[in-house]
């Protein structure tokens, strides 16, 4: 199984990190081990001071496939989650510097909490989907699938050139603005459309 995650899918998000606006989806990967479920709780690492929170879209695929074309690639996913892309901003900062990969400050150990996956169908509107994040209570990020630089169709088509997709695969979507440091002690919430999803306490 794989855990593909995109980033600067929003405008908004990329503008404010300061980066460029991609020509082409930004991909990388984290490792199944980063994976949080069940609303576990996530232990703040000794390798960094500056751990950002990314709200996400997580799409699951249902099918294998490869070279997929977009105008297929609706009938490769039905079911959706919310999730956490952890980022160690400090130490992604020192890698982009140097020009080296993101893996350490992308998928270490929980960086990617995660929820329950539910059926796309059972969104009320799923050509334009809602989901916000708050940190104790305060809402910091909302985000809407229809600003997406790359939808889902594109992401899939895309990744499909270059791996083969395999049922159970999960593809974070990017994050929207409002990403921002957490600190021990804080609650993370999501939300799709207007339900929890998913509880994050930072011990
Ligand atoms: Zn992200």
């Amino acid at each position: 199984m794989k855990i593909f995650c995109i980033g600067r899918n929003y405008v908004n998000h990329a503008k404010e990190l300061k980066n460029p606006i991609p020509k082409q989806p930004l991909v990388f990967t984290k490792p199944i081990t980063a994976l949080l479920t069940k609303d576990k709780p996530f232990y703040y690492p000794a390798f960094s001071t500056d751990i950002h929170f990314e709200a996400e879209l997580v799409l699951k695929m249902s099918r294998h496939g490869r070279h997929i074309d977009e105008k297929f690639a609706y009938k490769y996913y039905d079911e959706i989650a919310v999730g956490i892309d952890l980022t160690a901003r400090d130490v992604q900062q020192n890698l982009k510097e140097k020009g080296h990969p993101w893996d350490i400050a992308k998928g270490f150990d929980g960086s990617g909490p995660i929820s329950e996956f539910v059926p796309i169908d059972n969104l009320k509107d799923k050509e334009n989907i809602k989901f916000s994040l708050t940190q104790n209570g305060e809402q910091k990020q909302i985000g809407f699938s229809k600003d997406m630089i790359f939808s889902f169709n594109i992401l899939i088509a895309h990744l499909s050139k270059y791996f083969t997709l395999q049922k159970g695969d999960y593809i974070y979507t990017g994050t929207p603005e409002g990403v921002g440091p957490v600190a021990i002690g804080d609650k993370l919430e999501v939300f799709l459309e207007d339900e929890t999803m998913l509880k994050c306490e930072i011990k």
